[in-house]
C-alpha cells in the first residue's frame, strides 16, 4: 500500500479564509477524483506560539488508496492549487506550508514523528528544524513566503490519539464577511440535549454563543464533541443561516495534550504544565482585574494567574488560602514567569479561622489596637494580648474538586471538566 499524508498550515489571516476550508475543498475534490480518505484532522499546537492567527491549528489528510506515482502527482497538484487559491498572501503574518509524506516513510519514522508531535505541543519549534526533520524522514515540503506553516503542517500529520471531533459548517461565498445569523435559543437547546457529548456551545455565565467565529472567515459555526453521530444530530438542531457544506474533523481539542506534569524547578516559558503545590501566598487582585497567588513544591515557587476574561473563575481563585493544596493546569508566560491558569484541581483545603472579637470578660466587642498593643474591649476596656485572642474556625466557601475557566476563555486544547467527569476520552483510539 502506498498511502499519502498531507499536512497544511498557516494559510489564513484575521481577514480572510480558513485552513480547514482548504481541507474541506481538498477532501471534496479528491473524493470526486475517486480517492478514498480517512477523516481529516484539525490539530492544535502549542497555544503559546506568538505567530498564531487564532488557535494555532493545522490540518492533515490521509489518502488510503494504493497510489501510483501519477496519482501522487495529481494529488499534490490539486493540493497546491487549492492552497495557492485560498491563502491570504497579502497578510505579513501568513506563511503557508504544505507537507507530503508517504505511508511507508511515516511508518518507518513513527517514533520520531510522535516525538515531533510532543515538541510542537510543548515547545517553540523553528522553521529550519521542521525542514530538516521532513527531509530526514524522506518527506516533501512546499514553503510560501517564510513557509512557517510547515511546522504546523508536520505537527498535524504527526498527531496521535487521544482525539475528539469538531463538525465545521461553511457559508456560501456570498455570505462571507456578513453578520452570522444563528438562533441563540437553538444553540442553548442543542447544548442541553447533547450534553455531555458536545461542549463549549454556549457560555451561560457571559450569555454568549461560542460556536460561531468572530472573524469574516468561511466558517459558519463549529460544534465540538466526542461523538460523531451526536455532532450530526446537533447540527440539525441549529436554526438560522443554512450552511453550504460541512466536514467532521478528528481533533486534539479538549484533550489537555499540551500539558504535562512538571516540578516547579523544571518549568520554562511558553509551555503547558500541570503543577502540584501548596498555596504559600494568598490570592491578590492585581491591575487589569487579574488575580495572582503563589504555590510552592519541594523544588521552588511560582505565581499562578487567573486573567480578567476568566470572570467568575477568579472568585474561586480568590477563596484559596495559604496551606491549600492544589494542582494548577495552564501555560507558562515569560515575563514574569507565571502560570496562566486554565483549570485548577483543589486537593486539600486548609482550615480557615477568624479572630473571635467577643470580649471573654463582659461579652462586649474587642477592637484591635495593633499587633503590639493587642485588643481592647470597647465596653469594659480590658486589654487582651494579640496572641491570646481566640480563633474560630469558619467554613470554607470552596470545595475539593476541579474548577475551570468559562467556555469563552477556554483554550481549544483544554479538556473541559465534563469530559473528565464523564470519562469520555477513556476508549478513544
Ligand atoms: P489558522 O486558523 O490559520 O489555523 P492559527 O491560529 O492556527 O490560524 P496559523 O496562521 O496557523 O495560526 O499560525 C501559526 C503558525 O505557527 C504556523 O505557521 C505554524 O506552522 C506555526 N507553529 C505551530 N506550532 C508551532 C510551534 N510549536 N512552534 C513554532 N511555530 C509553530
Amino acid at each position: 500500500m502506498i498511502n499519502l499524508f498531507i499536512g497544511i498550515d498557516d494559510t489564513d489571516s484575521p481577514n480572510k479564509y480558513c485552513t480547514t476550508y482548504i481541507a474541506t475543498l481538498l477532501l471534496e475534490t479528491l473524493r470526486e477524483n475517486g480517492y478514498t480518505l480517512d477523516l481529516p484532522k484539525l490539530i492544535r499546537m502549542n497555544p503559546a506560539v506568538k505567530y498564531k492567527t487564532r488557535g494555532n491549528g493545522g490540518i492533515s489528510l490521509r489518502i488510503l488508496d494504493n497510489l501510483s506515482s501519477k496519482d501522487k502527482e495529481e494529488i499534490k497538484n490539486i493540493t497546491i492549487k487549492l492552497v495557492e487559491k485560498y491563502s491570504d498572501f497579502d497578510c505579513d503574518n501568513t506563511n503557508p506550508g504544505i507537507v507530503f509524506i508517504d505511508e511507508e516513510k511515516y511508518k518507518e519514522h513513527k517514533e520520531e514523528l510522535q516525538q515531533y508531535y510532543k515538541k510542537v505541543l510543548y515547545d517553540i519549534v523553528d522553521i529550519d528544524f521542521a525542514e530538516r526533520f521532513i527531509s530526514k524522514i524522506g518527506g516533501q515540503f512546499i514553503k510560501y513566503k517564510l513557509g512557517r506553516g510547515i511546522i504546523g503542517a508536520l505537527g498535524a500529520v504527526s498527531s496521535t490519539p487521544p482525539y475528539t471531533y469538531e463538525l465545521l459548517t461553511y457559508r456560501k461565498k456570498e455570505m462571507w464577511g456578513k453578520k452570522r445569523n444563528i438562533d441563540e435559543k437553538s444553540v442553548i437547546e442543542m447544548d442541553k440535549s447533547t450534553f455531555p457529548y458536545t461542549y463549549d456551545n454556549y457560555d451561560y455565565e457571559n450569555e454568549k454563543v461560542l460556536i460561531t467565529p468572530n472573524t469574516p472567515c468561511p466558517v459558519l459555526y463549529g460544534i465540538r464533541g466526542i461523538n460523531k453521530e451526536v455532532l450530526l444530530k446537533a447540527k440539525e438542531m441549529i436554526k438560522g443561516e443554512t450552511p453550504e457544506k460541512y466536514t467532521i474533523f478528528k481533533t486534539n481539542q479538549g484533550t489537555d495534550v499540551h500539558l504535562r506534569n512538571m516540578k516547579i524547578k523544571e518549568i520554562y516559558p511558553n509551555t503547558g504544565v500541570i503543577v502540584y503545590g501548596k498555596v504559600i501566598k494568598n490570592p491578590k487582585n492585581i491591575e487589569g482585574g487579574h488575580v495572582l497567588f503563589t504555590i510552592s513544591d519541594e523544588t521552588g515557587e511560582i505565581g499562578c494567574i487567573a486573567y480578567e476574561p476568566t470572570k467568575r473563575f477568579r472568585d474561586i481563585v480568590r477563596e484559596l488560602i495559604i496551606g491549600d493544596y492544589v494542582a494548577v493546569y495552564g501555560t507558562v508566560r515569560e515575563y514574569p514567569l507565571e502560570i496562566n491558569i486554565e483549570k485548577i484541581k483543589i486537593l486539600k483545603l486548609a482550615k480557615k479561622y477568624i479572630k473571635d472579637k467577643k470580649c471573654p470578660n463582659c461579652g462586649g466587642t474587642l477592637k484591635s489596637k495593633g499587633k503590639k498593643l493587642g485588643y481592647k474591649c470597647k465596653k469594659c476596656k480590658i486589654i487582651i494580648p494579640y496572641e491570646n485572642i481566640k480563633k474560630i474556625e469558619i467554613e470554607r466557601q470552596i470545595k475539593i474538586g476541579f474548577y475551570e475557566v468559562p467556555g469563552s476563555a477556554r483554550r481549544h486544547l483544554s479538556k473541559p471538566i465534563q469530559i473528565i467527569d464523564f470519562n469520555l476520552l477513556e476508549n478513544d483510539s
